[in-house]
């Protein structure tokens, strides 16, 4: 007889990006869900990695990363961020930004730490607080705006507060900390033990002339951090699944201790590629202007139809309220537009562990500029049909 597994996480069901992906293949929509983009990545990129290939790089590499490729991120960093952090002991090479962020959690709690985060909230957060006996204690944040209010910070912060998790530019809002958010955490943690996990995936993808205020530029942060990034992000590569930890010495050491005997090391090849394209720096600093234009696109075409924007500042996503389409709760009524109007979304309410409702959906507009016509044209057509005022 098969034994009874007690699972670890009773309360986490199927991440929402499967479930409106496989619902959108099912229907044949346009995926404005997940965030991918449906763009061509760079030729030269492929061709690295396919050199790096013949070339015979196809065996393990360093545990922290391929030495090169560090060297060029310490490089990058130091040219974005001031900060020289030093390639051998204090960046780690990972597969994807979601396993750094799991590795760097894992690292630090012990059951009954508390770990502060900031809802609406990546999916993989809480589950991966949980899956340590740690207790993730959330702060909602106020739609339409979702700024942070410190007080409320201050208020939750207990002896048993081990981290505080932030994400900027953040999915799904949009929002980005900006400076004033940055002295105020610097004075909550000043003279603490608390440790911060910064997920900065989105660091190019930043409008409207905002600077990224990452973790990285504050030293008396960046002593108590990890901070998260991912090639995926910045090359448009979600699929390989590649990214990178900062964290300084002391810290990086006791993340490696995890880290070598999980994953021990990633792709050797797309490492070899990485060191290589990295420097072209033109690269990652267009994105924000490449993105703005984007978003700026389908907001445009969006303003034919009754869905109404909420202000997104960075990242791949912009949310919509659809209070003036329907009263159905935003699971349902992403289902619905997916299966009847054929353009796949991601309910706001499915990064809130108790589902608050605002009617508001989250787009992903990194796509061409002809999907986003054609995801615009279907949900004009499934508004007049289902014959809303206009
Ligand atoms: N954090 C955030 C905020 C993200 O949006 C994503 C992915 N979309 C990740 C982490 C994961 O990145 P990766 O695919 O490199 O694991
Ligand atoms: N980060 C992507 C998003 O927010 C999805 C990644 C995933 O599917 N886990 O859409």
């Amino acid at each position: 007889m098969q034994p009874f597994l007690t699972s670890k996480l009773p309360n986490t069901g199927v991440s929402i990006f499967t479930v409106m992906s496989v619902l959108s293949a099912e229907h044949d929509a346009i995926n404005l869900g997940q965030g991918t983009p449906d763009f061509e990545i760079s030729e030269l990129l492929i061709e690295l990695v396919n050199k790096a290939m013949k070339e015979g790089h196809n065996q393990y590499t360093h545990r922290n990363g391929l030495l090169s490729l560090r060297e060029t991120i310490a490089g990058k960093i130091n040219f974005l961020y001031n900060n020289n952090v030093d390639p051998a002991t204090e960046i780690t090479v990972t597969p994807g930004a979601t396993y750094a962020i799991y590795t760097a959690l894992t690292t630090v709690l012990k059951p009954g730490d508390e770990v502060i985060v900031f809802e609406p909230a990546y999916d993989s957060y809480v589950p991966n607080i949980k899956i340590n006996g740690a207790v993730p204690v959330l702060i909602q944040l106020e739609y339409p705006d979702y700024k942070i209010d410190w007080n409320i910070v201050k208020e939750k912060i207990s002896p048993a507060t081990k981290i505080i998790l932030l994400n900027s530019p953040n999915n799904p809002t949009g929002r980005v900390l900006d400076k004033n958010d940055i002295q105020e955490l610097r004075k909550i943690v000043d003279g603490t033990d608390i440790f911060i996990v910064s997920d900065e995936v989105y660091e190019h993808i930043i409008f409207d002339g905002n600077q990224h205020e990452s973790i990285l530029k504050y030293p008396d942060l960046f002593e108590r951090s990890f901070v998260v990034f991912s090639f995926g992000k910045v090359y448009q590569c979600t699929g390989w699944k590649i990214g990178y930890c900062v964290a300084p010495d002391q810290l990086m050491k006791e993340f490696l201790k995890v880290h070598q005997y999980n994953c021990f090391c990633c792709n050797t090849p797309i490492q070899y590629a990485l060191s290589n394209f990295l420097d072209k720096k033109e690269e990652y600093l267009q994105l924000g202007a490449f993105f703005q234009a984007k978003r700026d696109h389908f907001k445009n075409l969006m303003s034919a139809t009754k869905f109404k924007p909420i202000s997104s500042y960075g990242s791949y996503f912009q949310l919509y309220s659809y209070s003036e389409l329907s009263n159905e709760n935003e699971l349902n009524f992403a289902k619905k537009l997916t299966r009847e109007a054929g353009v796949a979304t991601i309910p706001v309410s499915a990064f809130y562990q108790n589902g608050k409702e605002n009617k508001v959906l989250r787009f992903c507009f990194a796509k061409k500029e002809q999907t986003l016509n054609e995801a615009v044209k279907r949900l004009l057509l499934f508004q007049q049909k289902e014959d809303y005022p206009m």
